[in-house]
């Protein structure tokens, strides 16, 4: 990236609204529950089942979380009235976990057992490294308890491998990330080929444990190392599919299913939609490009 990119970069934060709101619309559904349906409905029309995910992290207090928690449960009774493929997926600082462990596993439970009923799965996400210990703590307590509910873990982490290691054994049902969260190079890889090396390292072990593995990528140099391990493994198809951001390379998504692969897009939505697609747009040259046309123009 150059330095003029960078600059760009810079100034994200200070792009009005407005602009933003245009400049994310690729990534987000929109900021009401019934946007969010409605793309979900399309994407299955071809052919993708969907994750819905409330956007927003980190909460003020109880009362914040509870709200957080209730609009997830509309997702989960919208989209299992409609019969729509898609399941939910919960950020742990957007139920409370650095407000309390213990609410934050209380709140969990309370949505995987909504979920349940509706025959929904409940991924926990992963956030940035401080979030680790306390998001696995949290995983592992209702791992027993509810059979519907996966983990996120991350390949750039040095401590993944072990983390997968040390998980109880039983069912598991992992998204494989490369962390989206750019964390210190004492902790974690920092370069794209070591990153995609520990990715497949981290999907070996979670095979030889017999776990269910989403692969989150758009990344198709890994995905040609993980769809042989994928067809080797003994496992049942369905114990894997590949899965993608909503608006990030599509054509890429068609490729995969044309392999037989299973595709699953996660679909965004809710009125804190600022810092999300800021994260996607640091990732994103091409928009970068519409941000320093935008500010030259005053469009
Ligand atoms: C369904 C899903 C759920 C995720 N959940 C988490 C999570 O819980 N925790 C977490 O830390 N991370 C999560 N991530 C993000 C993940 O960790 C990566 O940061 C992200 O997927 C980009 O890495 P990549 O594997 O696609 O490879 P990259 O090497 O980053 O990208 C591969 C190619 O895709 C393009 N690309 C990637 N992202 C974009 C974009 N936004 N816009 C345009 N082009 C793009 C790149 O330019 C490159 O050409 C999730 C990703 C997905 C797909």
């Amino acid at each position: 990236m150059g330095l003029f990119e960078r600059a760009v970069l810079s100034t994200l934060p200070y792009v009005p609204t407005p602009l933003m709101r245009r400049l994310a619309s690729r990534y987000i559904a929109g900021e009401r529950l019934e946007d969010a349906l409605a793309r979900i409905a399309a994407l299955q029309a071809a052919g993708h089942a969907s994750i819905i995910d409330v956007l927003g992290e980190d909460v003020r207090d109880e009362a914040h979380c509870r709200e957080v928690v209730d609009a997830y449960k509309r997702c989960a009774e919208a989209v299992s009235e409609r019969r729509l493929d898609c399941y939910v997926s919960v950020k742990p600082t957007h139920v409370g976990l650095k407000l309390s462990e213990e609410l934050c596993y209380s709140l969990y439970s309370e949505l995987a057992e909504h979920c349940r009923a509706r025959g929904l799965f409940l991924r926990v996400e992963m956030e940035d490294a401080p979030t680790t210990d306390g998001t696995l703590r949290v995983f592992e307590r209702l791992r027993p308890s509810f059979a519907n509910v996966g983990i996120v873990l991350q390949s750039r982490l040095f401590r993944t491998p072990d983390d997968i290691r040390k998980l109880a054994p039983g069912p598991l049902h992992v998204r494989m990330v490369k962390g989206i969260y750019l964390e210190p190079a004492a902790i974690a890889h920092t370069e794209p080929q070591p990153i995609r090396d520990a990715y497949v390292e981290c999907t070996r072990l979670l095979i030889e444990r017999k776990a269910c593995v989403s692969f989150a990528t758009h990344d198709e140099q890994l995905a040609d190392r993980l769809i042989p391990l994928a067809e080797g493994s003994g496992q049942p198809r369905e114990a894997f599919e590949f899965q993608v951001l909503l608006g990030v390379r599509e054509p890429l998504w068609s490729t995969w299913k044309a392999r037989g692969q299973r595709v699953r897009v996660y679909v965004p939505f809710g009125p804190e939609w600022r810092p999300y697609s800021l994260r996607r747009m640091r990732k994103n040259p091409q928009i970068l490009k519409h941000v320093m046309k935008a500010a030259l123009t005053g469009g």
